[in-house]
Formats: C-alpha cells, structure tokens, sequence
C-alpha cells in the first residue's frame, strides 16, 4: 500500500496498515512542511454533532493515549481551550456562540472567565483586550514530538518512507501497488487532477499564516481561539471575504508561541500571501495578545505559511474514489487531531478487509 503524504494523515493511517499486517511504504515528509508541522494540535474531542460520528470524535483522548502507550511519548498533552470574545464583538453573536457550546452534546465542562480572572490565570496575556472567555478541557499534541514518536513507530513496524512522489512519476508508481492513499492535505486535489481524475466537489484549501515567536520562556500551557472563530464560517459559506484573521495564541512546537491565524480563499497553491504583509498583519495580532511583551522580547519571529484542506461540509474526505477505487482519499479535516486518530484504524481495517459498511454508517465515505 502506498500512502502519499506524511502529515497527521498519512503517518497515523500508515501506522495502522502496518499494525493489520499491510506491507506499507509512506512518501513524503517532513510534518513540517504541512499544516500538521505548524498546527495548534489542539484536539476538539468535544465538537461533534450527536450522532455516532461525534461520539467516535468523544473517543480521540483514549485513542492518543493508547497510541501513545503503544508506541512512546508522540507529544501529547493535557492543555485548556480559551474561547475568548472582546468588547467589539456582536453581544447577540457570543450569546448565540456560548449556548451553543452549553448545548454541546458531549457536554465538556466549561468555565467562565472575566477579563480579569483571564488576566490572573495567565500573566501572559495581562491587559489584553478580552471581554471574557469560555474555558474548555483540552489536549494538545506537538507536532515536532509528534513527528519524533511517529517516525520511530513507522521504522519498528517496517514502514518503507521515501521522498514525495513526483506528479510525473505518480502513473507508473501507482501501476506498482495493490492501493494508494491520498494524506496530501491542500495538494490532494491537484494530485488527482494531474492522475485525470475528478477531486470529491466538497474538497477546497486555504492559506494559512501563522507567526512562531521562538522564546522558550513565553510559554504557555493554554490555546486561546476566538469564540466568534471566522475561518470555520468562511469555509462554509461558498462566497465570502477572500482574507479572514482569527487572533489566536498556542504553546510553539518544541517551546515558544504560535501566533494567528490568517486563512486566506482566493490564492492559488502556487501562490502563498505576500509574506512581509502577513508578517505585519499577525504581528499585529501578537501585539493585540501580548500587549506587555516587547518584540525584542519575543525571541526569534519566523512566518509559516501553509495551504490547509478543507471540506465545505466539514465532513472528512475517505475512502475508495468512485471512478478508481484503487485510489483511496483520506483528507479533508475539520479538527484533524480529533478526526484522524480515530478515522485511522477504521479507514485502515476497510482497506484491508474490503467491508465498507461501518464508514459508510458514520456518513463520512467520500461522498
Ligand atoms: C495555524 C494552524 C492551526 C491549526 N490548529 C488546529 C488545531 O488546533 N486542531 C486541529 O485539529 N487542526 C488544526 N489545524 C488544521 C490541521 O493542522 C490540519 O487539518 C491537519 O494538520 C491536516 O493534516 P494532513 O496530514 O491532512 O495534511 P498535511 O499536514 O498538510 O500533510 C500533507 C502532506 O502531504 C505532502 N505532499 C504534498 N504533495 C505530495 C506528494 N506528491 N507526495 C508525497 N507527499 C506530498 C505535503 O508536503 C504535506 O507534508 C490547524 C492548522 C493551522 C495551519
């Protein structure tokens, strides 16, 4: 079996072929030249509908901490979600915002702040321009231990890794294996175009800033996301502003801070934003967020810029395709770090026992 990308995606579902017996090759690589690289890798456990799809969501805490007790530490964490509002903010959209979170049907346990409890509770963001937030149990997962633990799980279990396949080569390195998967995040559609196939109609990419301010001694154990987050209503809507911000702050890969997030819907994948406006738009935002903490004092400052897929019903991308079943999808996320960990071994056991039947209850086969 050939997995083609090596993100969040790719290595789980690599893994778990190769835990059922497969014999795998993974290309592709490293995480941090995807989105999962310069992700929050927060893990919204709690965000599914009530139905059995969000209920297997519920499951994604037991399932990292089995994998981690399978296969070592892969940088998880248990962490706090702040969804945070300020002043400007429609007061009719955060109520509306905030009883929807009270009628969540796993029903997290959940916490209101005032600005100055915030202010107490994490010294980092003292004099920030909150209103108040809504604070929620989370677990976060490093990308850069991630890939660490993941890497050395995919060598004991014999899993080939080689360099991402190039378009021109994919025709002849697909006649060589019994099935491919398609883990290749915003480049999978194109990756299918170039095969002459059709992507799923649902699947979309944006562009994705985000700032890493590299001083281990601004970190903080909380992610903090606006509770009126734009990018999740932008990429359901099928018009829309091309550019959306959301002033977000999490714990940086190996230390540090991420700062963001832009996401931009009107670039091409060849084309990422200009990066020096970028740059200024989230330094904006870092200043907005930390407003006593000087920029001298914010260590080294590196912009990423990753294209992020997407599907416009929020619903994952999986499974054989219609025209060329011997080319499966697995893409597509909303709250990957819930999704793949539990989506993985199911996808994993379909592929290598041909019964579909239990993926296509939850609704998510590619539609
Ligand atoms: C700033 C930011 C914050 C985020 N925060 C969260 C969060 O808190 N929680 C959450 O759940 N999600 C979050 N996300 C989204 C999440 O990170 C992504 O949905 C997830 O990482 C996607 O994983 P993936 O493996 O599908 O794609 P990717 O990580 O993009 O991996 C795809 C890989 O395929 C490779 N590739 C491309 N072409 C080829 C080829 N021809 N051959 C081989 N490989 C190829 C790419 O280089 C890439 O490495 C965030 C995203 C961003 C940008």
């Amino acid at each position: 079996m050939l997995v083609l990308g090596a993100g969040l995606a790719g290595t789980l579902l690599a893994l778990e072929l190769a835990e059922g017996g497969a014999q795998v090759e993974l290309a592709g690589g490293p995480m941090v030249s995807g989105a999962s690289g310069c992700s929050y890798g927060g893990v919204p456990w709690w965000a599914g509908a009530d139905d059995a799809f969000g209920r297997l969501l519920a499951a994604a805490p037991a399932r990292w901490s089995a994998l981690q007790d399978r296969y070592g530490d892969l940088g998880l964490s248990s962490s706090q979600l702040w969804l945070h509002w300020s002043a400007a903010d429609d007061p009719a959209a955060v109520a509306a915002a905030r009883s929807a979170l009270a009628t969540l049907p796993q029903r997290p346990a959940q916490h209101a702040f005032s600005a100055a409890e915030l202010w107490r509770a994490e010294p980092l963001l003292a004099g920030t321009d909150l209103a108040g937030a809504v604070q929620l149990p989370y677990l976060q997962v490093d990308p850069a231990r991630l890939q660490q633990g993941v890497e050395q799980a995919l060598a004991r279990l014999g899993v080939e890794r080689s360099a991402a396949v190039d378009a021109a080569a994919l025709p002849q390195r697909l006649e060589q294996v019994d099935a491919a998967v398609v883990c290749a995040g915003a480049f999978s559609g194109s990756m299918l175009q170039q095969l002459g196939l059709t992507p799923p109609g649902q699947l979309r990419f944006s562009w994705a800033g985000v700032l890493q301010l590299e001083r281990p001694e601004l970190s903080s154990p909380i992610i903090a996301m606006p509770l009126l987050g734009a990018r999740r209503q932008r990429e359901l809507t099928a018009g829309g502003p091309p550019l959306v911000l959301d002033p977000g702050l999490a714990p940086g890969p190996a230390g540090g801070l991420l700062v963001g997030q832009t996401s931009w819907f009107d670039q091409g994948l060849e084309h990422p934003p200009e990066p020096q406006a970028e740059e200024q738009r989230l330094m904006a935002v870092a200043r907005q967020l930390l407003p006593h903490v000087a920029v001298a004092a914010m260590g080294r400052i590196s912009l990423h810029q990753r294209a992020v897929a997407y599907s416009t019903d929020q619903l994952p991308l999986l499974g054989p395709l219609q025209d060329c079943s011997a080319i499966h999808m697995f893409t597509g996320f909303s709250g990957a770090f819930a999704q793949v960990p539990v989506l993985a071994p199911l996808l994993a056991g379909a592929m290598l026992r041909g019964e579909w039947s239990e993926l296509s209850d939850l609704g998510v086969l590619c539609r």
